[in-house]
């Protein structure tokens, strides 16, 4: 007989979100008639933009063609567009990429998880806490965390960020086979600087080690000398997967569409690892949706980038807006200047849960609590400037009332 061997209820990405929804339920069912304001979730809420729907429309109707009729599509993605994604990275980083290093998915999520298949056996784990928790429940799934220890897994080295090293945990150290690093960082924030990125991209060279990079935030940088990408390192061609998403830049968390770039000359597993993606990817994926990618390939025109980046100004404005009211609230607030999210200590080492189901019932406001991130998260919350500009000042004057 088969018995699971994974204990799901350890899992956090699959516990969050139906906790904060159940605690949300719980109380609108008892208050029916309140409005509740949703500064909790990453999900985007400005419409796709015109560029890129048309293309998509476009796509469809010709589909409706007999001679323009597509069956199955390359599984590593489309040719225009990986070139496309080629020519937008090659503007700014280090090494010129190849075609042959990009592979096109139907978002981050997936890849993100589908990467750790790639590495089975007795290595060693790094992963920040907080972290977005994909990261540690594929560990849990593939059965590579090792066993749990109370809150942590024996396998897995956590890079705790904290207020002192600003959320950007340095090296540790001890010998790590594969890190997942993230930046900028949900849910805290904040970024890392070229100087800290050098530190682990040299000491995987050194260790042919591997970094997943997940870059999903990077289209909200606002401050020019943040790395956009990890290959603006020099030398993390050698040592450095990126894993990126439209799902925030074009409203596209239903629609589905990312790319991971999986560099030729990785020097880990004796350079290998890029074939082996390939195969996996032919193996197991039949390609991204063709309209999803006829609405990338139409995002990287100078019309779909400009009307696009108004979305990520939007939700920036909210962000500060957020991080400035929290402030004059006398919170201490971290991030939310090239990412849209505020990363907030609760007040009166309040915990997480405390806190969001006081905000919840007095203020009427749903926050992430930062425990859902990992242990080292609580005593913080997370607000995120993803809602509508409307929703979020109402929130933040419920919140005003509350504070004073
Ligand atoms: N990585 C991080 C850090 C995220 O916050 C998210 C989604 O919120 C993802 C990846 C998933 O992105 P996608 O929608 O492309 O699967």
């Amino acid at each position: 007989m088969l018995t699971p061997n994974i204990n799901y209820k350890s899992l956090s990405q699959s516990y969050l979100f139906p906790e904060m929804k159940r605690r949300v339920n719980l109380f609108t069912s008892k208050y029916p008639n309140i409005h509740i304001y949703n500064l909790g979730e990453g999900d985007t809420t400005q419409p796709i933009s015109q560029t890129v729907a048309n293309a998509m429309v476009a796509h469809v109707e010709a589909m409706k063609n007999k001679k323009a009729f597509m069956g199955y599509g390359d599984p590593l993605g489309s040719i225009n567009l990986r070139a496309l994604i080629k020519d937008f990275y090659n503007d700014f980083i280090n090494k010129p990429l190849d075609i042959s290093e990009i592979f096109i998915s139907d978002g981050a999520k997936a890849d993100l998880f589908n990467l750790q298949t790639l590495f089975q056996g007795k290595m060693k784990v790094a992963v920040q806490s907080p972290s977005y928790p994909v990261y540690i429940d594929s560990l849990v799934i593939n059965g590579n965390a090792g066993r749990l220890k109370g809150h942590s897994y024996e396998n897995i080295t956590y890079l705790i960020g904290n207020p002192e090293n600003n959320f950007s945990p340095p090296l540790p150290n001890k010998k790590i086979d594969l890190f997942y690093l993230c930046y900028p960082n949900n849910p805290t924030g904040t970024t890392a600087n070229r100087e800290q990125l050098k530190e682990y991209v040299d000491y995987a060279i050194e260790n042919k080690a591997i970094i997943i990079y997940d870059a999903v935030y990077s289209w909200f940088i606002q401050d020019s000398k943040i790395p956009q990408s990890i290959y603006e390192i020099p030398g993390a061609n050698k040592c450095a997967i990126e894993v990126q998403s439209l799902s925030k830049l074009a409203s596209f968390p239903s629609i589905r569409l990312g790319w991971t770039v999986v560099p030729n000359n990785l020097l880990a597993v004796k350079g290998q690892i890029n074939a082996i993606w390939k195969r996996r990817q032919q193996t197991s994926f039949n390609g991204a949706s063709i309209i999803s990618q006829a609405g990338a390939i139409a995002l990287f025109s100078k019309q779909g980038l400009e009307e696009n980046k108004k979305h990520i100004l939007y939700y920036m404005e909210n962000t500060l807006l957020i991080k400035k009211t929290c402030q004059g609230l006398g919170l201490t607030c971290y991030g939310g200047e090239n990412a849209p999210y505020v990363w907030i200590k609760t007040p009166n080492g309040m915990g997480s849960w405390d806190f969001f189901e006081m905000l919840l019932k007095k203020s009427h406001i749903i926050c992430t609590p930062g425990v859902g991130f990992g242990e080292s998260g609580d005593g913080f919350f997370r607000l995120s400037g993803f809602s509508t500009k409307e929703e979020t000042s109402e929130a933040l004057k419920e919140m005003v009332k509350l504070f004073s």
